[in-house]
This record gives structure tokens, sequence and C-alpha cells, in this order.
């Protein structure tokens, strides 16, 4: 066990999963820093830090964007520290059928919910590789085994992220560093109110907790995955959905 305070960057915090993760890693007393796609939005994320007794900032930071990585990375490394706990949340959908599915929303999910995983994770295992600590939570999908319809795109980005994370959980152990995967089901928010109301009834009935599941309840499986309590888990994936796919 350690006292020190440690610092985690949480990619895409500025509502939803990631922002509860944050509000959650707070609670836990470590300093937060979430990301957010614009100014204003980062401006927002250091608000409700401070409202919610945390410390840490919002930062602006595009995933998709390798400059943009260093740039967040390196103004933490000045103004915090290095992160040892990185949580790769920043996530986008762009669905349709195969048929219908455009080569660039193809690209665009690939790029924002996979290869960011390559670029963030990356560019902080150098810190984590130093402290000789590190806990790395990629927030995966129920859809990375289960598929979806009109999700070909978002469901191999996500399949591909567990498969990431296994390998590099493989490469980075002896460091005590771990990597693993929380795949959500269905949770309530911006991403899935965007689904059809008939969609969402159907939806529903192949979840035996039958509801959908709360940001909070994400956050709580992050919180443990990153905590000292997990030390010995790695290369896993752990499920978070209502039951829907066991
Ligand atoms: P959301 O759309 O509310 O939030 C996504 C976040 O990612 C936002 O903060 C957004 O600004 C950020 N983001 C998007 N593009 C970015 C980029 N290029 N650079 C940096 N940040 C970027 O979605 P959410 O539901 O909170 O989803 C969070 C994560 O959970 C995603 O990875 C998503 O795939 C995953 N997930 C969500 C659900 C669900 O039911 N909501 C289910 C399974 C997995």
């Amino acid at each position: 066990m350690t006292t020190e305070r440690r610092i985690a960057l949480v990619t895409g915090a500025s509502r939803g999963i990631g922002q509860a993760i944050s509000r959650e890693l707070g609670r836990q007393g470590r300093i937060v820093i979430g990301t957010a796609t614009s100014e204003k939005g980062a401006q927002a994320i250091s608000a409700d830090l401070e409202a919610h007794g945390i410390e840490g900032a919002g930062m602006l930071l595009n995933v998709t964007d390798q400059a943009s990585v260093d740039a967040v990375v390196k103004e933490i490394g000045e103004r915090f520290g290095a992160p040892t706990i990185l949580v790769n949340n920043a996530g986008i959908t762009r669905d349709n059928l195969l048929l219908r599915l455009k080569e660039e929303d193809w690209d665009a999910v690939l790029d924002t919910n996979l290869k960011s995983v390559f670029r963030v994770s990356k560019t902080c295992l150098r810190g984590m590789t130093k402290a000789r600590f590190g806990r790395i939570v990629n927030i995966s999908s129920v859809v990375a085994t289960m598929g979806n319809l009109g999700q070909a795109n978002y469901a191999a980005a996500k399949a591909g992220m567990e498969g990431f994370g296994r390998s590099l959980a493989r490469e980075v152990a002896s460091r005590n560093i771990t990597v693993n995967s929380v795949a959500p089901g269905f949770i309530a928010t911006d991403m899935t109110e965007a689904l059809p109301e008939a969609q969402h009834t159907a939806l529903l009935g192949n979840i035996p907790l039958a509801r959908l599941g709360q940001p909070e309840e994400i956050a709580a499986a992050v919180g443990f995955l990153t905590s000292d309590a997990a030390g010995y888990i790695t290369g896993e994936t752990l499920q978070v959905n209502g039951g829907m796919n066991m």
C-alpha cells in the first residue's frame, strides 16, 4: 500500500461515463485530470472537479492527434507529475449497416476508439515505467464480444482495444503496470440517448436486470481496477452489463 497521491488521466471526461469515472477516482483521493475536446469543456471539468473537492484540472485533448496527446501529458507532468493511472474512455460511434458504412466513418471510429489507445497509453507508459507502478483501464463495450447491428466499426475497435490490452499487459507486467478493460453494457448517457425509441425498448428485453446501467456503475468498476486491491488482476475484461452477456 502506498499513501502517495496518484495522478489519474481520464480521456473524454466532459460528460457521461468519463465524468463519473473522474469523480470516482477523485473520491478515492486521486489527483484527476479530465480531458475535453473544447476549451469550454475543459473549464467545465475543472469547475466540476472543484465542486466535488477534487484536486486536478480539465485539459484540452484530441485523442486523434499525437501532438495534442504529447502536449497534455507534458503539461500534466509539469503541473502535477506523471500520470500513473490512465483511463482510455474517449470514444465515438458512427453507426450504419456495413453496406452503407462509409470509409470515413470506419476510419473515424477506429482512430478515435482504438488508435487513440495506442497513442495515449504509449505516451503515458514512460512515466509509469519510471514509477514502477501503473494502471491502465480501457473502456470497451459489450459489443466487442456480442457484436451489434450497424456497429461493425465500433465492435472492431472495441475488440481491438481488448486484444491490445492483453498484449500490453504481458509487456509491462514486470514493471508493476496492469492493463485491463471494462466492458459496459448499455449505460444511460448521451451516447445511448441517441438510440431510437423502438431500439431502446427492444434493448431492455435483452437485459436480465431490465434497466440501463448508470455511469456510476462503470466508474465503480474502474475505481476497483485502478485500486491497490486489484493489483493481481491484469489482461482482464470486466463485464458490467446487467447480465446481457454472460
Ligand atoms: P459520451 O459521448 O457521452 O462521451 C464520450 C467522450 O469522449 C466525450 O467526453 C467526448 O468529448 C470524448 N471524445 C470524443 N471524441 C474525442 C476525441 N477525438 N478526443 C478526445 N475526446 C473525445 O459517451 P459515453 O457513453 O460516456 O461513453 C464513454 C465511453 O464508454 C466510450 O468509449 C464508449 O464507447 C463507451 N461505452 C459507452 C456505452 C454506453 O452505453 N453509453 C456502452 C459501452 C461503452
